[in-house]
């Protein structure tokens, strides 16, 4: 791990991923935000910074901060919550519009509920199909995010990059970059 501090306007990256080292044209963007406090007013400062990030870790990083497989449970309880919630107003929708419904509800009540469960069924699929295929190795930096963006002024920014070989490269790209 390095701490790296980097002109903010002049700063360049090379062509590969800070987690893998592939080369990737792909970048990831990190945001920092600075708020500062002038009498009653709230200031925020926002810093985007793109960093070379191949699609593939990304989905990796996207994985792990979403809490990997009990992030889908939790998100598939959710999601049949508030998709049965919606259910019940739709239902009570139908019911004002057409009040002759309540001489037979269960047909439209059990076609509301099925959608439902099949949306909240669908939306949970699409979370778990963004599992990585394969469990992150030895090629990888690590699972979570391997730069992060620690702290900007309006001159310049630093990294906490835990990539040393990549590291040591945007050192190399940057002159004026230096080590904190
Ligand atoms: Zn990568
Ligand atoms: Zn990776």
């Amino acid at each position: 791990m390095m701490r790296i501090e980097i002109p903010a306007k002049s700063m360049r990256f090379p062509g590969k991923c800070v987690c893998c080292l592939r080369p990737t044209g792909e970048t990831r963007e990190l945001r920092k935000h600075k708020f500062s406090f002038w009498v009653v007013l709230v200031l925020q400062r926002t810093l985007k910074v793109k960093v070379p990030y191949c699609a593939a870790c990304q989905r990796h990083v996207d994985w792990a901060k979403g809490g990997r497989m009990l992030g889908v449970v939790l998100s598939g309880v959710v999601n049949v919550v508030l998709s049965l919630l919606l259910g019940g107003l739709v239902f009570m929708m139908l019911r004002f519009a057409n009040p002759s419904i309540d001489e037979n509800p269960d047909v439209p009540r059990l076609a509301v509920l099925s959608v439902a469960v099949v949306i909240a069924g669908l939306l949970t699929w699409r979370r778990l199909k963004s599992k990585p295929e394969r469990p992150v190795d030895a090629t990888h930096t690590r699972e979570n995010e391997a730069v992060e963006l620690i702290s900007f002024t309006k001159r310049s920014v630093r990294l906490r990059i835990h990539n040393d070989a990549f590291a040591r490269e945007l050192l190399d790209m940057n002159a004026q970059a230096s080590v904190v």
